[in-house]
């Protein structure tokens, strides 16, 4: 296997990359150093695996000072040759070194494989070397790769809308207020507002990856402060089924690619099967609630929660043997102003999208008539007068349309069977973590 990194073949080969007794130059962490009586080993590692150095302490007397200052976490060049050698227990090579460049010497490290999740963030940079949690980011890449692709395959237009916002357009409590000069302006929820807007410019359907920030107290596996969403919002739909046609295709296209890339090596580390979807089964909110009572001895609600969630995708998995659920047509009740009701006004032209035990995505139809979304945002109890700038929007000729929203960690995190999202995220904001 060769692996093409930047850089490479000018001064540095990459650990997969080394041919047999060809001088060359390898750089990357020490991951171990043991002395024994006539030889100090190394084990380094660099992005594509690891090998041994063996440093023989009378031919390399020269190297071998160098080498015993060496800790766990130091960074060094090594130039030499790589040969073959069967006594070597990890891949049966070994690195023969002519010279040793120390880059950077360690102090020991705070934290180690048992050191629990929060202290482990404190020193993120450090835990993220492992090779499990630098895996979770190359996948996360293929994920996003993917979905940008496929996004752009259908003629998506992709755009950028703006994080600070003079309202707090979505909701009271869960926005964070920020001091803008002498103003007072609020960090975006998502691109809700401005990816309609976009619609009502003429773009047809476009896509957003970026960061959406909620005010919320939750300490959970699945809430951050901070979070990065994929979004969607496409016109001209006949209902919110063309939207989820849309995010089914998208998530077979997602699945295919993580899977021809890392499926091995996700069963390797994680110990999950890859599996695309092939249908994805569509409950409406109503039967989904009598099969809850039914089979679950759950009282009827207005909507699902974390536990309930659960059992929806319990249900999923045993009728008709999917990971992924979408539930349709929530009650007005439990949904935003924006989503358009359906014939029955009790219930929405809305959707969530579940995956192995919780929900991913929730996307609707919108509402497009100004008069109708002036009600709708009254019966919410929001003024509308607070909403003249959004409503501007459809006033001047705005298609039909709906869209969605992905967590991306909460998306890979559910993939892997990771125990938080915390896991996924690089660097997690909650309520009580704001560093580093
Ligand atoms: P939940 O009910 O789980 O709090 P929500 O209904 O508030 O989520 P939406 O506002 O519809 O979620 O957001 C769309 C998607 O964005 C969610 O399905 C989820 O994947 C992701 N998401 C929402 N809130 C968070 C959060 N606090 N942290 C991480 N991801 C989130």
């Amino acid at each position: 296997m060769f692996i093409k990194y930047w850089r490479e073949n000018m001064t540095r080969t990459m650990i997969v990359n080394l041919e047999e007794n060809k001088i060359s130059k390898i750089s990357g962490f020490v991951e171990k150093v043991r002395d024994t009586r006539y030889m100090v080993f190394i084990i380094l590692k660099d992005i594509t695996g690891k090998i041994q150095i063996s440093i023989d302490k009378e031919k390399d007397a020269n190297l071998v000072p160098d080498a015993l200052k060496l800790i766990a976490g130091s960074v060094i060049s090594v130039s030499g040759k790589m040969a073959l050698n069967p006594n070597v227990k990890a891949g049966g090579k070994e690195f023969l070194p002519e010279a040793l460049e120390i880059l950077s010497l360690a102090e020991p490290s705070p934290i180690d494989g048992e050191t629990n999740i929060d202290n482990r963030m404190n020193y993120r940079w450090i835990d993220l070397r492992s090779e499990k949690n630098t895996l979770i980011f190359q996948i996360g890449t293929v994920v996003e790769m993917a979905m940008r692709e496929f996004s752009t395959q259908q003629n998506l237009i992709e755009i950028h809308t703006p994080k600070i916002s003079g309202q707090s357009t979505e909701g009271g409590a869960e926005v964070f207020e920020v001091k803008y000069y002498d103003k007072k302006a609020y960090l975006t929820q998502s691109p809700q507002l401005y990816k309609q807007m976009a619609v009502a410019s003429g773009f047809e359907k476009v896509f957003e990856i970026g960061p959406c920030y909620r005010a919320e107290k939750s300490f959970t596996a699945r809430h951050a402060t901070e979070f990065f969403a994929y979004d969607v919002e496409m016109g001209y739909i006949d209902s919110h089924h063309d939207v989820m046609d849309f995010e089914e295709e998208l998530l077979k296209y997602v699945m295919k690619r993580v899977k021809d890339t890392y499926g091995e090596k996700i069963k390797e580390v994680f110990g999950v099967d890859i599996v695309v979807p092939e249908k994805m089964p569509r409950i409406k909110f109503a039967d989904i609630m009598q099969i809850l009572k039914d089979k679950y001895n759950q009282p009827i609600k207005d909507d699902l929660e974390t536990e309930t969630e659960r059992m929806v995708c319990d249900y999923a998995k045993k009728e008709f043997g999917s990971e992924f659920v979408f539930i349709t047509d929530y009650p007005t009740v439990s949904r935003a102003f924006y989503s358009m009701k359906a014939e029955d006004e009790k219930y929405t032209k809305s959707f969530d999208l579940l995956f192995k035990d919780g929900e991913i995505t929730s996307g609707a139809q919108r509402e497009h008539r100004p008069e109708v979304l002036k009600a709708q945002i009254a019966e919410k109890g929001i003024n509308p007068d607070n909403m003249e700038d959004y409503i501007a929007f459809f006033k001047y000729g705005c298609p039909p349309h709906g869209g969605f929203a992905i967590g991306i960690a909460r998306l890979l995190a559910k993939m892997l069977n990771l125990p938080s999202i915390k896991e996924a995220s690089f660097l997690f904001r909650g309520p009580n973590r704001l560093n580093p």
